[in-house]
């Protein structure tokens, strides 16, 4: 079901009108934030997902973003607003710490193309997605990392000055029996709550480390890049153990990037800094994961020992038709090229933003356009045609 939350009558009226027109029936409608919150707790669960405007009378959308975090709702929101774009990205930022599965951010006066676009994507989602993992409970995750149903996929990243396949990047997906591949955005964040995250990253990391040597068997001399979540960094067994992980495998650290998910936090977190510190001195490398996002990010970089900066895919994809984008990625990879970082773009597309990235002298390449996250033997296949692909080239 769809709730819309907007104190302006006509919008609401829109809104109803748009959804029945591409197929969504099952729709409430509230005034304020209160009455939305009220409709949530006698429905809850019900709601896939939850349209806000920000400007509202008596409770704003912001606050009512926080409720229904400290409720936890884990459907999808929509976020719309008057004011201008610095409101939006601010409210996408407030929900992305909460955190909050955000879709979309629509300005007011509302584009109605854009506006279709965006509903007709989060109705299909709802429709296929949503609506089956609303019945997913923990239990079910602790079982799939019981029974090793969690693997990884692969996505290469490509430099592009030179066309080398440099690395690749573990991405955990959970096989499910009866819903098919879930995603991890639905499941990481739950595992994270729920306490399973470490023994699932275990879990995840043992079959990429026995992948990763599979691959350099055959010949592959590539980095291993792997989601590791700031919410670990407490642990401090972590830096050994992953020391003994990777030697138990006849791999050396420094063949292992860490991608830190989710550090918003740590630059006050005087116990994460001495894990990060000590995971690179054994030799791993550091990445932060999704830099630009977090209003921390630049603390961090400046006083922590990472060696490469993950830019979002939110200023790389389209970033060529997005001038608030391209500027931000811009300041970017020129911020990393100043401080010697290796920088990765990911989310690269099309055409248009590969050529962007290669303009901005970016050096490494993540996206769909080069290629989807695969199972290994896929991978490896991929690989074998991407390296003969370039050997014509070149010859
Ligand atoms: P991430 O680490 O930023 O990974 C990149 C995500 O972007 C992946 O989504 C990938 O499939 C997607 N992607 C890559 N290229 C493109 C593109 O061109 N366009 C678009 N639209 N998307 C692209 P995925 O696999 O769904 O993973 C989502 C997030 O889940 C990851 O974001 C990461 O934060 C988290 N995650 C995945 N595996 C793990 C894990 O093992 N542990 C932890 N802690 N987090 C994980
Ligand atoms: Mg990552
Ligand atoms: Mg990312």
């Amino acid at each position: 079901m769809f709730l819309i939350v907007d104190d302006d009558l006509s919008i609401r009226q829109l809104l109803l009108a748009m959804l029945r027109d591409i197929g969504v029936s099952d729709i409430k409608s509230a005034s304020s934030g209160v009455d939305a919150l009220e409709l949530l707790d006698r429905h809850p669960q019900q709601f896939e997902v939850i349209i806000v405007d920000l400007c509202m009378p008596e409770m704003d959308g912001i606050e009512l973003l926080r409720k229904l975090s400290e409720r936890n709702y884990s459907g999808r929101l929509i976020v719309m607003s008057g004011l201008d774009k610095s409101v939006l990205r601010g409210a996408l930022e407030v929900a992305r710490r909460h955190p909050l599965n955000v879709v979309g951010a629509i300005p007011k006066p509302i584009d109605v193309d854009e506006l279709s676009k965006i509903l007709q994507r989060t109705a299909t989602l709802s429709g296929r997605v949503a609506t089956s993992y609303r019945h997913m409970q923990v239990d079910d995750l602790f079982d799939a990392v019981t029974h090793r149903n969690i693997k990884p996929y692969y996505q290469p990243l490509v430099d592009i000055r030179n066309e080398k396949v440099v690395g690749i990047e573990a991405l955990a997906r959970w096989e499910h029996e009866a819903l098919g591949m879930i995603p991890p955005d639905i499941f990481i964040p739950m595992a994270e709550r729920e306490g399973v995250i470490y023994t699932l990253t275990n879990l995840m990391f043992e079959l990429a480390l026995k992948d990763f040597k599979c691959l350099k068997e055959i010949g592959y001399q590539l980095q291993l890049s792997f989601n590791l979540s700031a919410k670990l960094l407490h642990l401090q067994r972590l830096p050994d153990n992953y020391v003994k992980q990777v030697r138990k495998f006849d791999i050396a650290p420094e063949e292992v990037v860490l991608e830190i998910t989710e550090s918003f936090g740590i630059v006050d977190d005087h116990e994460a800094m001495e894990t990060l510190n000590r995971l690179r001195l054994q030799g791993f490398r550091l990445s932060i994961d999704d830099f630009g996002t977090g209003y921390a990010s630049m603390n961090n970089l400046l006083n922590m020992p990472f060696t490469q900066i993950k830019i979002d895919r939110a200023f790389v994809t389209n970033a060529s038709e997005n001038d608030i984008a391209k500027t931000l990625l811009e300041s970017c990879l020129k911020l990393s090229h100043d401080l010697e970082l290796e920088v990765v773009c990911e989310g690269i597309e099309s055409e248009q933003d590969l050529s962007l990235v290669k303009q901005l002298n970016g050096s490494i390449a993540q996206g769909f356009l080069i290629a989807r996250p695969k199972p290994l033997k896929e991978l490896i296949r991929w690989l074998d045609s991407f390296e003969c692909i370039i050997k014509k080239q070149s010859s």
